[in-house]
């Protein structure tokens, strides 16, 4: 890819345990060209999740002054925590070619189409109500009480699919995850960025 390629953004949103983070990270994993974007959140780290990591674990005061310093691309509360995206998590990125990942609910996706009307969106169904269920305690990160808490969103959550471009079922994850590596390559043959891409190409066959 040559620097004068933008990377392109995407977004995926799901009801919390649908599996956005484990695919974003077999993603990862496979491509070096993928980034996903840190948020900063209010909510409390689980465990094992490192700080400027899985997220920048801020307290609600340093969060207000991130808004009002106009850090935030996008933000939104979400289950009762402050949720954002900053500037500085997509833009370098973004500008050096790489293709950056938002893990981030549907108030923020709204945002950012509004900012970024070319960013692809993906929305995460579970195969049902009940592997939702299985899936959340199965992780074993959050107490009984957040759980509940989490299902009774889901509904609501899952009300918002019909905004997003791409709708992908996470029964198999496997499947699941090629299906989500096609749509990033697809989206790289878009004719804009191949033209860039493989303009001395086009300029020679032209000739
Ligand atoms: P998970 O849903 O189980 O992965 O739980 P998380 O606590 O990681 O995420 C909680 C919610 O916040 C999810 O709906 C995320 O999509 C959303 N979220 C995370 N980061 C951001 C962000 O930067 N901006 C917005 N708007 N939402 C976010
Ligand atoms: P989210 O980030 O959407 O909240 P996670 O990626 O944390 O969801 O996934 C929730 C749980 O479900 C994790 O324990 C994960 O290993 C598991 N999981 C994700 N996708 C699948 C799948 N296709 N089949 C079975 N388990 C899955
Ligand atoms: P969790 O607390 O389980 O990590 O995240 C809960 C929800 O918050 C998920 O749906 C996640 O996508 C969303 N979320 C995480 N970070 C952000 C963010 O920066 N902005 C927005 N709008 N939502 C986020």
């Amino acid at each position: 890819m040559t620097s004068a390629t933008r990377g392109n953004l995407f977004i995926l949103s799901a009801p919390s345990g649908a599996g956005k983070s484990s695919l974003i990270k077999a993603l990862l994993e496979k491509h070096d060209d993928i980034k996903v974007s840190v948020s900063h959140t209010t909510r409390a780290p689980r465990p094992g999740e490192e700080n400027g990591v899985h997220y920048h674990f801020v307290s609600v005061d340093e969060f207000k002054q991130l808004i009002d310093k106009g850090d935030f691309f996008e933000w939104a509360q979400v289950f009762e925590n402050y949720y954002g995206t900053s500037k500085q998590a997509i833009e370098d990125q973004l500008a050096a070619g790489i293709d950056v990942f938002l893990d981030i609910d549907w108030q923020g996706a709204r945002q950012v189409r509004e900012l970024m009307p070319e960013v692809k969106t993906i929305f995460i169904l579970p195969p049902s109500t009940a592997e939702l269920e299985k899936r959340l305690n199965g992780r074993g990160q959050d107490s009984q009480e957040v759980i509940a808490g989490r299902m009774a969103e889901a509904k609501s959550e899952s009300s918002h699919y019909n905004e997003f471009d791409y709708i992908l079922v996470n029964d198999d994850f496997e499947q699941t995850r090629g299906e989500l590596e096609h749509i990033v390559i697809a989206a790289r043959l878009e004719q804009q960025a191949q033209s860039i891409r493989h303009q001395a190409l086009i300029a020679d066959l032209l000739k």
